[in-house]
């Protein structure tokens, strides 16, 4: 098939066969240059950790990574299509890759992630953007050597328009490349099935598919091998975990294999939808010494009209009784959330109810976004009456009252001793920093860079509204 300039594939999964083709004509390819590699992702972990595949991918062919986009042979955007402004930032990254295209005849640029996957944005990039090479969906791990090889031994243009809704398999054992040596997401599971009316996330990442618990064992106890001290799982709803896989297992049983493994290390987790948090998995995750005592439990929305417009399949009394249930069996555990600030039609009634909703649960982290259509989606269609200055001015309302509960909150660590994951040095104040199980951000003030990678116990002395300080004890 054919469209355009354009080549167009069906199905392309051949990894390690285009892999090695490129890797046995690197050096055809590129004569005695030492070829380097620019991958940038937008938005989620989830993204951030597919385009640790794709540059491990690239890596294993030869290339050489690189943080400066002006010395890359290949660039490769790994994109977002949750919100629009992340979509935005992208297109204008893109504008200026044009430049760097006529300094560097041999460059070849690549669009990978969420945003391909939409049928407009493909073609808003062969039309503005044709000095983009390659076009690549949401599993872009899956087809890239083949589009690589393909462009480098025949100078064509490639684009995967395979929808993603039908792609199933989960292709194992992709080398990965981790800047990050302290810390290692790990993806559990693909794609979502939950439909939200607002988000894009189910059409472009397809169907939920989990990977065999083996799969994921086997890599954390090789990441606890090689020194890793946090391992991040992963997934869209990793309350759906184990849906459809043969040995019938599910989260909280795979949280406890995953507990069970030896070593110094500690796992967190995100998201998890609160129609499904079952009171089996936070008992889990108090029970399992290794589990980081922190969930992520997106909300929305503190109205219940708003809540089923918006599809979520719980009432916000269901969302309370579940941050109760975290409190009464995790009392030192940090609650983190999601909402959506200005969803069309939302009342100024329905925004209070947001408002004493975050009061009552007083997060210790808000993720507030406001409202962005996405075209596609069933909420797109709706007409809405709310103006973009009541959002606004709604967004600010909502994050001084966090402001205030934070503020309270970090207060009430001074003077407590807190385990803490030491993962950065501070050259400018000589100290280090660090998190604790509940993700709070530490200042240590009498650390030392030879801490990076340690856990260490700390006794806060001073809090600020972002950052606790303290000294080893
Ligand atoms: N699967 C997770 C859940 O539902 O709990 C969330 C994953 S989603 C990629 C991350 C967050 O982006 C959502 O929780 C939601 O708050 C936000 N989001 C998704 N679609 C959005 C939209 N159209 N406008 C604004 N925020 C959106
Ligand atoms: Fe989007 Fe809802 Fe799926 Fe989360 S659960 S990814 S918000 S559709």
């Amino acid at each position: 098939m054919s469209n355009g300039k354009f080549k167009i594939y069906d199905k392309l999964n051949d990894v390690t066969h285009y892999t090695e083709l490129i890797k046995d004509n690197f050096s055809v390819f590129y004569k005695d240059k030492k070829a380097k590699v620019y991958v940038h992702s937008y938005g989620c972990l989830q993204s951030v950790s597919d385009g640790e595949k794709l540059k491990g991918i690239l890596v294993d062919m030869g290339y050489i990574a690189t943080d400066v986009l002006e010395e890359a042979d290949v660039i490769l955007y790994n994109t977002c299509a949750v919100r629009e402004n992340a979509e935005d930032r992208v297109f204008g990254n893109v504008g200026v890759l044009k430049a760097l295209k006529k300094q560097n005849k041999q460059l070849i640029i690549g669009i990978a992630g969420c945003m391909t996957e939409q049928d407009d944005v493909k073609k808003r990039i062969q039309k503005s953007y044709p000095y983009v090479d390659l076009i690549m969906g949401s599993n872009a791990f899956d087809i890239l050597p083949k589009l690589l090889y393909d462009k480098l031994s025949n100078n064509k243009k490639y684009v995967e328009l395979e929808p993603i809704t039908e792609k199933s398999d989960i292709i194992e054992n992709i080398p990965v490349y981790r800047d990050d040596k302290i810390k290692a997401n790990v993806s559990i599971m693909y794609g979502c099935d939950n439909f939200c009316s607002y988000c894009i996330v189910p059409y472009v990442r397809g169907r939920e598919r989990s990977r065999a618990s083996s799969e994921i064992l086997e890599e954390i106890e090789n990441l606890v091998k090689q020194g890793y001290k946090e391992i991040m799982l992963l997934g869209e709803n990793v309350n759906s975990y184990g849906k459809g896989l043969e040995n019938d297992i599910d989260f909280p049983t795979l949280l406890k294999k995953i507990n069970a493994i030896k070593g110094e290390f500690w796992v967190r987790f995100m998201s998890s939808h609160p129609k499904d948090c079952s009171k089996e998995l936070i008992d889990t995750v108090a029970a399992c010494d290794k589990i980081e005592k922190h969930i992520h439990l997106p909300m929305q929305s503190g109205s219940n009209s708003i809540l089923k417009v918006m599809n979520r399949k719980y009432t916000i009394e269901h969302f309370m009784s579940l941050v109760d249930y975290v409190k009464e069996k995790i009392p030192n555990a940090t609650l983190s959330t999601d909402i959506i600030v200005g969803f069309p039609n939302e009342t100024r009634e329905d925004f209070e109810d947001t408002l004493s909703a975050l009061r009552k649960a007083r997060f210790d982290t808000v993720f507030s976004f406001i409202y962005s259509k996405r075209t596609g989606t069933v909420a797109a269609k709706l007409d809405d009456s709310v103006t973009d200055k009541e959002k606004s001015d709604r967004m600010c309302e909502l994050l001084s009252i966090q402001n205030e509960i934070i503020v309270e909150k970090m207060q009430s660590y001074v003077d407590k001793t807190l385990r803490v994951l030491v993962d950065t040095y501070n050259t400018e104040r000589n100290s280090v920093l660090g998190r604790d199980s509940g993700g709070i951000l530490i200042e240590i003030e009498n650390g030392d860079k030879t801490l990076k990678g340690r856990f260490v116990d700390v006794l806060i002395t001073s809090a600020k509204r972002t950052l606790l300080l303290g000294k080893i004890v």
